[in-house]
């Protein structure tokens, strides 16, 4: 009996240890994947460290290049239009894939002679097969000042632009359920997602790109002012974006403009000098505080420490009323004056 129970405890004591054993062993091997995982899925590095031309008070005596070219990382590059080009001294990005390239905008200059973009931009293109790589040109949404270099890459060969009106924008990434869902765009071993934020602009999306972890925020979110045409569409767009970097690395938040300051401040609206200049890149704490912000909006204005709300509309609209409140006032001055002074004069009947 004893050397039954023996045996028995025997062969219990390493089947445990055969169990353990097992376990141990798949812990081991879900734990290398995870870090393994964790570790492929990391950003492309790449710098910020840049100082973007800031434009002058005086342009026409301050002769300057009109688009600087920053290099992020090998395949992605941040170009930057000079304020003295255009005041919007807007930001574009080229990001360059291993079957084609995208485009994000294309600046608030038209004519090539000003702001050579096109040309410019096939100068960066790498060739495969020996021909320029494919180029697609997406907008983050439809105002002028992100498209008004489309008819430079019109007749380019292997150049695809994208529609800019709401209809061609959800047929051309085929969004089915507009403003839900994410369409994806595959450069060739480097997938960008396509966001829908409207709110600014109708027809306005973010695009997430995966190889270095930036969001492309065009008007959305940037350091600057954030014009909101609907607050109820903008905040639903902001939760969509947390929603969908809740499960994503990000790296930065890069917008279409700077308007402030380091301190903050707004440089005067249509201003070709941007002294000291606030940063480009925006981080996640930005993007989590704009739904509380849109939600308590008043309207009109209101100043968070790396943007500013406001609704032009709204805005316009408070100063008619004031301009008609201040000559409705000024009328009825004028009129009471020249009643006195008739009430006063002499031979005036009492
Ligand atoms: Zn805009
Ligand atoms: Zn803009």
């Amino acid at each position: 009996m004893n050397w039954i129970n023996g045996t028995l405890r025997t062969a219990g004591t390493s089947l445990l240890y055969r169990c353990a054993w097992k376990v141990a062993t798949r812990v081991a091997v879900s734990m290398f994947l995870l870090i393994a995982t964790l570790a492929w899925s990391q950003p492309v590095p790449g710098s910020l460290d840049v100082y973007w031309n800031e434009g002058a008070s005086d342009c026409s005596a301050t002769p300057q290049d009109p688009l600087q070219i920053h290099k992020y990382e090998p395949q992605t590059f941040v170009l930057r239009q000079s304020p003295c080009a255009d005041f919007e001294a807007n930001f574009i990005y080229l990001l360059i894939g291993s079957d084609k390239a995208l485009l994000i905008d294309t600046g608030a200059v038209a004519d090539p002679k000003a702001m050579p973009l096109a040309k410019t931009i096939l100068e960066l293109l790498p060739e495969k097969d020996h021909k320029k790589l494919p180029l697609l040109v997406a907008h983050t949404h439809r105002h002028v000042d992100h498209r008004a270099g489309d008819p430079q890459f019109a007749s380019l060969p292997s150049v695809r632009v994208v529609p800019i009106d709401l209809e061609g924008v959800r047929a051309f990434f085929a969004f089915v359920r507009w403003p839900n869902g994410i369409a994806h765009l595959d450069l060739g071993g480097r997938t960008v997602d396509v966001i829908p934020t409207p709110g600014h602009n109708s027809t306005h999306v973010a695009f997430y790109d995966e190889r270095t972890g930036i969001l492309f925020s065009g008007d959305f979110l940037l350091p600057g002012r954030l014009l909101i045409e609907d607050a109820a569409a903008y905040r639903e767009s902001a939760l969509r974006v947390i929603d969908f970097l809740r499960t994503h690395p990000l790296t930065h938040i890069l917008g279409g403009h700077i308007e402030l300051t380091a301190a903050g401040r707004a440089y005067r609206f249509g201003s070709h000098y941007h002294p000291n200049e606030h940063r480009l890149e925006l981080a996640r704490a930005d993007l989590t505080a704009l739904p509380a912000a849109l939600e308590h909006f008043n309207g009109f204005y209101a100043r968070y420490p790396n943007y500013i709300l406001t609704n032009p509309i709204h805005n316009l609209l408070a100063l008619a009323v004031i301009a008609v409140a201040i000559l409705i006032f000024i009328v009825w001055g004028v009129r009471r004056l020249v009643h006195r002074r008739r009430g006063s004069a002499p031979g005036f009947p009492q």
